[in-house]
């Protein structure tokens, strides 16, 4: 073959390429506009009947030279290029995406707005006694705390350990809370108890545990109260805001989200504080995020400095676990800050200058 020939049939082989790429390009758009129109009446984007034809159809007209499984491979490859370009359209769409509200949400409790200055939320891992959260409560006065935090339904890994007090702990934490002037922040694990929850809390928290229960989700989209979401314990930055839109798109965008570690292979730590996490949310979500440090390091000797990394990424707030007694809690003692360690923490915060 002479140099020309070659020449020729590489011409031919550019042409062909810039032929397909045209092609590619023009049916993916032809794809964006049929997702448009699937949006629009609401039917879902992939329709395995349809494919199903479009292969029938490929394969029927292939004469070769490539064998039918590879020319379907190809197109396989074409079909869900067009899906995924679909799937960016779509996540852009989210309800707690930046891209469809570009104001930051600030959610109200109170007279705290989370989302415009850093707040604090403290207290114990579980409510124990009326008298030991008291004892935390007025802590908490003291230093300009606003929100109280406490478990009454525990979902412990085992079912051995201590599972909470239940309604009691409820009960204990609304009439504290009331005495010291604070508002509640208190876990609910039953869909069935979301409609009851407000009566007790201020905060409905929705734990890692359950970030994807869905029935979950969707009832805490009915109320009115602010909920908190924590991150799930392998869940990605996707999937907690997926979490989020099952909330926001039932009617109740008072969502505020935390970070409070992920499962990796470090055993120094509890989880993996993922401090990335904050600033990629706050751009992609108006949602506010907050940063649980307890859960995260399940350790209480770093809590100053993760406390300010936390806040100097963009956090709209700190989550801490506090213990009048740490060493005898029911649960979660190591991670626990005793009171003359929340106080050293808020004195190092209000030194930064981030309270
Ligand atoms: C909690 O905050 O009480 C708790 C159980 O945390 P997580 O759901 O993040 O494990
Ligand atoms: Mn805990």
């Amino acid at each position: 073959m002479s140099n020309q020939e070659l020449e020729e049939l590489r011409a031919k082989v550019d042409e062909i390429n810039l032929q397909l790429l045209h092609l590619i390009n023009k049916r993916a758009e032809i794809i964006q506009e049929i997702g448009n129109i699937k949006t629009k009446q609401g039917m879902p984007r992939f329709d395995p009947i349809r494919e199903r034809e479009m292969i029938d159809k490929i394969r029927a007209n292939n004469n070769g030279p490539f064998d039918d499984n590879t020319i379907l491979h190809l197109f396989k490859q074409i079909f869900k290029a067009s899906l995924d370009l679909q799937e960016v359209d779509n996540n852009k769409k989210l309800l707690v995406s930046r891209d469809r509200h570009p104001e930051d949400t600030i959610v109200t409790v109170g007279d705290t707005e989370i989302g415009k200055k850093p707040i604090m939320i403290a207290g114990p891992c579980s409510v124990e006694s009326e008298e030991q959260v008291s004892i935390v409560a007025k802590s908490l006065v003291e230093q300009g705390v606003k929100l109280i935090r406490g478990g009454a339904f525990k979902p412990r890994t085992s079912p051995y350990d201590f599972q909470g007090l239940g309604i009691e702990g409820l009960k204990i934490l609304r009439k504290v809370a009331d005495n010291y002037g604070l508002k509640v922040v208190s876990e609910i694990v039953n869909p069935a108890d979301i409609e009851i929850a407000p009566e007790y809390v201020d905060v409905i928290q929705i734990g890692a545990r359950n970030m994807q229960n869905f029935e979950l989700l969707k009832a805490a989209g009915q109320v009115n109260t602010p909920i908190l979401l924590k991150r799930g314990l392998a869940a990605t930055i996707e999937e907690f805001l997926f979490a989020a839109e099952y909330i926001v798109s039932r009617g109740n965008t008072q969502v505020i989200l935390v970070e409070r570690g992920i499962r990796t292979y470090e055993k120094w730590t509890r989880n993996t504080l993922d401090i990335l996490a904050v600033p990629i949310i706050k751009q992609e979500s108006h949602l506010p995020v907050i940063v649980d440090i307890s859960h995260s390091a399940g350790r209480k000797d770093v809590a100053i400095p993760i406390a300010k990394a936390a806040l100097a990424a963009g956090a709209d707030g700190i989550m801490v676990e506090v213990h009048p007694d740490p060493p005898v809690a029911l649960s979660d003692a190591n991670q626990q800050l005793d009171l003359n360690e929340f106080n050293s923490l808020m004195t190092a915060l209000k030194k930064a200058n981030f309270f």
